[in-house]
């Protein structure tokens, strides 16, 4: 006897089954060890967010190393394996990156450092590493880059001023070298230190002499300065030295449209982020809001990605606010900012034509206040990824899922694939 069986719906062929747009969300420092405070469970086990549960429910699941199992990531080079530019080659200090990010451009061969603003008593030694935490030095910065003059030593230099009391300083000229110390006592109550080389040679003891040449002119037109006089009147600490750190040599980075024929944009409000965009030729988008804290604009993030995405084939976004909450041991605040943006991220569901990725770039676990090495959880959800039995995006539901262990340079290849962008290896 015939019987009847109720068919599924013919596919929707309006549906492409194969996406070609990548948006990569990296939420920075999310994944964490046992937290006593929650009953030794992580922030992300912890939380409720059902968003990214639906996004790890409908894709593929994995956890990653983003360097590789064991290694401490950092944020810059972290986000370097994560678009596919394999650290332990392109990574030459975190100075040069955080120079781009303040929109210094950096060519190939130029030193770069990262810098802050400090305040040294009258005494000379440091009580303030962050001069009461300065925002707006445009002006300190513009009188350093008008009135410093290092041409002595024929070299050329850019200070331009990066969120609040940070700077950054490139020195372009013969003969550097970026094998020199930093003179950041990374403590209060003493002098800042001398800079000096980290090596025997010319170009070291060069370099060196050329760094304390730049604070030694650059703290006397501080000290002269009336934003800081008027920061005296006021009882707030004077931005009165420079401290430098990260020196490292910009490096030759091949632009991210060359390498992978996309062509894409970074929305981030961590200047070392936009700096690692800019190295590799991917514009920074600017949203009003976006601080990389507690308090960000992650709406206008979210929206800015989607509206990008129309145009462009690559999204790299950032979300910051769960490293600060590691750095600073709070795992409740980290469970409630997850919980905060979950419902944020709910546009992505909508999201078609597009792979999108979830990860973060390293562990930031509230019990040590800094990076770990253990791995991060990935998701990835889009036309034509195969599905798994993940339903929750957090550490260890994530290790069950089917994506297995990755390395973090392995992300991009994966995704280029998805998307069928990559090339055949062999015939
Ligand atoms: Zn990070
Ligand atoms: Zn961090």
């Amino acid at each position: 006897m015939h019987q009847e069986t109720i068919l599924p719906p013919p596919p929707n062929h309006s549906i492409p089954m194969t996406a070609c747009k990548i948006l990569l969300l990296v939420l920075d420092g999310i994944s964490d060890r046992p937290c006593p405070s929650l009953g030794g469970a992580t922030p992300l086990t912890a939380a409720k967010k059902p968003v990214l549960d639906k996004l790890a429910a409908e894709g593929i699941c994995g956890i990653m190393d983003t360097i590789a199992p064991g290694v401490r990531p950092g944020s810059d080079t972290a986000h370097l394996a994560l678009l596919g530019y394999d650290p332990y080659t392109y990574y030459t200090g975190r100075g040069p990156l955080e120079c781009e990010g303040t929109g210094i451009h950096m060519e190939p061969g130029m030193i770069g450092f990262r810098c802050n603003y400090a305040t040294i008593d009258p005494q000379g030694r440091v009580t303030d590493r962050r001069a009461g935490r300065i925002h707006d030095t445009d002006a300190l910065s513009q009188a350093i880059q008008d009135g410093v003059d290092l041409s002595k030593f024929g070299v050329e230099f850019v200070f331009r001023s990066g969120a609040g009391h940070r700077a950054a300083l490139a020195l372009k000229g013969e003969g550097l070298s970026h094998c020199v110390s930093s003179n950041d006592p990374k403590k209060d109550g003493v002098a800042p230190l001398t800079v000096k080389a980290l090596r025997a040679g010319e170009k070291e003891d060069r370099t060196a002499a050329v760094c304390n040449e730049f604070v030694a002119q650059s703290k006397k037109i501080l000290f002269d300065h009336p934003v800081n006089k008027e920061r005296l009147e006021k009882g707030l600490g004077p931005a009165n030295i420079v401290l430098m750190r990260g020196a490292g040599e910009m490096g030759i980075f091949e632009p991210f449209a060359t390498k992978y024929g996309l062509n894409g944009s970074v929305i981030s409000a961590a200047s070392l982020i936009t700096g690692i965009g800019r190295a590799v030729s991917l514009p920074h988008i600017e949203v009003e809001g976006a601080t990389g804290s507690q308090n960000s604009n992650v709406t206008g993030k979210i929206a800015a990605a989607m509206n990008e995405l129309r145009t462009k084939d690559f999204v790299l976004m950032n979300i910051k606010g769960a490293d600060e909450s590691g750095h600073d041991g709070l795992s409740e605040q980290k469970k409630a900012f997850i919980e905060k943006i979950d419902p944020l991220l709910e546009p992505l569901l909508g999201l078609t034509d597009t792979i999108i990725i979830i990860t973060g770039d390293h562990s930031t676990p509230c019990c040590i206040k800094d990076h770990s090495a253990d791995p991060v959880p990935v998701l990835i959800r889009g036309d034509g990824v195969r599905m798994d039995d993940v339903v929750r995006y957090d550490e260890c539901s994530c290790a069950k899922g089917g994506l297995l262990r990755i390395r973090g340079v392995d992300l991009l290849p994966i995704a280029l694939d998805l998307i069928n962008r990559s090339h055949k290896f062999g015939a």
